[in-house]
């Protein structure tokens, strides 16, 4: 049996520098990841010379930590042109103070039931009553709940609201008045830049770290025995190790480590979490996608979201061609009884409707699974979540990343979550 001093579970970002900042204070490690290839959610895949990353990817890091890092890859700077599609009107971002291509009845709904909002509550039980505070009912009823139960996949009601932050924008009523007047409003969001490799994809930012590093692909890890220190993968092979570092989602490490609490795994049962169909689409023509990303509120469309792989980098397509990544997203690894070759033939009828394309311009049709895109923050979500990390923590295993500490984690963060995960061992085996 291979005997390693660390392990660390997952070659995402957070587990990969997490080897990389055990690296730089000389502690060797092995990172074992189930997949054939490293990157995680970062990784990409590429049909006939089209690139696509899994979902959308674009770095708005602000962190030096991160920066020093990613930004040694060359790498394109984009600001974020977004637009929204709601029933065949296209409005740009954010939609609420840009509603000039709304019919007048709609403006006005939406204006009356603004000025309607009843400000004097600053308690939000859950996301629904957030939203129709900050926007009044008819747009929160139109706009962002129908978006929510696409996206979340659950009903706004069903959410807390503290995971919110900055990413809504706010906007005051001058706004929302100018926008249904003039388009000449604007670009708000809430990154000024988006970064983006040149080449290879996202995950590029990360192959000046990953190269020295210790990665074994194909290593699903079945069984994790703590009293003995021994971890085993699918193919049997059995690995003994002193530190564990952990990137494998909550819900599943309580039941790859043997004999859990029961209660643990209940509380790990009950946390909830999106998981997405991508639905990635190649073009012969190269002006095919207008704007870097724009959402689709209409419930019988059924992806979220649509982002262009070929406008966050030309490398990501061959010469003169385009591509689009539709995101359709369902809850808890829930797949459609229908194939995922009707799904996607549904989803290209409903573009080709839309006007993105013509049937003879597509080239490239592809659709996947992702069982972890993510997690949602219902009610429950920090009861459940504290009680499983205690049960970790209490059992020397350092869990990091987007899934390993149940976060709303952008890359940027999942990396410094696997830094701080590193550097907790270091300090607590007294390395230096
Ligand atoms: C829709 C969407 C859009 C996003 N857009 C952006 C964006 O624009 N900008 C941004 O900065 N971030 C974005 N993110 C967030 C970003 O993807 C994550 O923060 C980051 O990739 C998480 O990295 P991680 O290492 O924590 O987890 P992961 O990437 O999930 O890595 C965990 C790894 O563990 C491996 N693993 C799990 N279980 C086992 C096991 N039992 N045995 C072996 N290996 C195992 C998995 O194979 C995986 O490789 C987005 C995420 C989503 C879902």
């Amino acid at each position: 049996m291979k005997k390693f001093n660390t392990i660390i579970i997952g070659a995402g970002i957070a587990g990969i520098t997490a080897g990389h900042e055990l690296k730089k204070n000389n502690i060797s490690s092995i990172i074992l990841d189930k997949n054939s290839s490293w990157g995680g959610l970062l990784d990409n895949f590429t049909i006939d010379g089209y690139r696509f990353d899994k979902f959308i990817h674009m770095s708005f890091a602000k962190d030096k930590y991160v920066n020093d890092i990613f930004l040694k890859t060359p790498h394109y700077k984009r600001i974020p042109k977004i637009a929204n599609y709601y029933k065949g009107f296209w409005i740009k971002h954010p939609a609420q103070n840009n509603l000039f291509p709304l019919n007048n009845d709609e403006k006005i709904k939406i204006l009356q039931d603004f000025k309607k909002r009843d400000d004097n509550s600053n308690k939000f039980g859950n996301y629904e009553d957030w939203l129709r505070f900050q926007y009044g009912n008819y747009f929160a009823e139109n706009f962002p709940m129908k978006y929510t139960k696409k996206y979340w996949t659950v009903n706004a009601d069903m959410l807390e609201t503290k995971w919110v932050g900055n990413r809504m924008y706010r906007p005051s009523l001058k706004e929302i008045e100018k926008g249904c007047k003039s388009s000449d409003t604007p670009n708000t969001y809430y990154a000024k830049e988006l970064r983006y490799p040149k080449k290879g994809g996202y995950k590029s930012f990360l192959k000046n770290i990953v190269k020295d590093l210790n990665i074994q692909q194909n290593s699903n890890v079945v069984s994790i025995d703590l009293k003995n220190k021994i971890l085993e993968l699918s193919n049997a092979q059995k690995f003994k190790f002193d530190n564990l570092i952990s990137s494998v989602p909550l819900t599943e490490i309580v039941n790859i480590i043997r004999n859990s609490p029961r209660d643990i795994v209940e509380s790990a049962k009950k946390l909830n979490y999106t998981s997405g169909y991508l639905i990635s689409l190649g073009f012969n023509r190269v002006d095919i996608p207008k704007d870097l990303w724009f959402y689709i509120y209409d419930e019988d469309i059924l992806p979220a979201r649509v982002y262009s792989p070929s406008l966050k980098s030309v490398d990501n397509v061959p010469d003169g061609c385009s591509s689009i990544q539709a995101e359709l997203y369902t809850n808890k690894g829930y797949q459609f009884k229908k194939s995922k070759n009707e799904i996607l033939n549904n989803v290209i009828k409903k573009f080709i409707k839309m006007g993105l394309f013509k049937y003879e311009d597509l080239v490239v049709k592809d659709i996947r699974f992702e069982k972890y895109a993510n997690i949602i923050f219902d009610h429950h979500i920090y009861e459940n979540r504290e009680k499983v990390l205690e049960y970790l923590n209490e059992n020397s295993i350092i869990s990091v990343g987007r899934f390993g500490e149940w976060e709303y984690y952008w890359s940027d963060q999942s990396m410094l979550s696997g830094r701080d995960g590193a550097r907790k061992l270091i300090l607590n085996k007294n390395y230096n």
